[in-house]
């Protein structure tokens, strides 16, 4: 491992194995929740499937205790945009859920996030998360090596813009991930391309867009973690970390290293088996 410029970490083949083995578990466990949610549920619930899932791989859950962080899991409901903190609120029918999940494997880490919905969701909650996640694989699309962080950050905003009339979040941002959950550089969802360090093999990142029905604008509740949006519109939040090889992008956190979706998008695939 070595660092450039700005303090991006640099990571060999044999710590981004590691890393897709964190990225694996990340993945399974929300697969897991994904199967297992239902109205009626508490966040709490989940947390506790979460984290006996984790630990069950051999793994550590990257957010229990981070920064005091009580929960495996962020669970975030409707107008909570990320950082929700696991407890006692019952999932209804009709709720919006982000799942935000990191686990650790041998200090190597992996960070990914889907929004769910509960039961039966309406045409304009469906439509936001399926933007949502439509603008992270365009994000990842347009990294390639040789560009610059901020590819990823205008190909997200523009898939957004072109989609509807969202709020792209400002305040919270993608980031380097491997042997810290966060670290240099910033990934932000919106801006011009070609800015921030350049896309190299051995580089990780986690990328994950938060959008919104109305404002971009946001509040941290009195627990000092929940943050939800201002008008109390609802948010979505998708998240992957992911490398580059020299054949293409590898997404360590999807189940088959995101061979599918860039297919679809005809985006050459770099991870094994290719
Ligand atoms: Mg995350
Ligand atoms: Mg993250």
């Amino acid at each position: 491992m070595g660092l450039r410029g700005r303090g991006v970490e640099i990571k060999t083949p044999e710590q981004i194995e590691l890393m897709r083995s964190a990225g694996l578990v990340v993945g399974e466990t929300l697969a897991l929740v994904r199967s297992s949610v239902r109205a009626g549920m508490t966040t709490g619930d989940l947390d506790r499937l979460a984290e006996v899932y984790i630990r069950d791989q051999g793994a550590v859950p990257s957010f229990k205790g981070y920064h005091g962080f009580p929960g495996s899991l962020c669970l975030s409901v409707n107008d909570e945009v990320v950082h929700g903190i696991p407890g006692g609120r019952v999932l209804l029918d009709g709720d919006v859920l982000s799942v935000d999940c990191g686990a650790i494997v041998q200090d190597w880490h992996g960070d990914a996030a889907v929004t769910l919905g509960i039961g039966e969701i309406n045409v304009d909650a469906t439509r936001l998360l399926e933007v949502c996640e439509a603008s992270l694989w365009a994000g990842l699309a347009a990294a390639r090596l040789g560009g610059r962080v901020t590819d990823i950050s205008h190909a997200i905003e523009a898939y957004v813009r072109s989609h509807g009339e969202y709020g792209v979040l400002e305040d919270y941002v993608g980031h380097g991930i491997g042997s810290s959950m966060h670290m240099p550089p910033n990934v932000p969802n919106h801006g011009p391309a070609g800015k921030g360090p350049k896309l190299v093999p051995g580089l990780a990142l986690a990328v994950e867009p938060m959008i919104t029905t109305g404002s971009i604008d946001t509040q941290v509740l009195e627990d000092d973690w929940t943050v939800v949006t201002d008008d109390g519109s609802l948010a979505a939040h998708f998240e992957h970390t992911f490398t580059l090889t020299e054949r293409g992008a590898w997404v360590l956190t999807a189940l088959d290293g995101g061979q599918a979706r860039l297919a679809e998008l005809g985006v050459p695939y770099g991870g094994p088996g290719a």
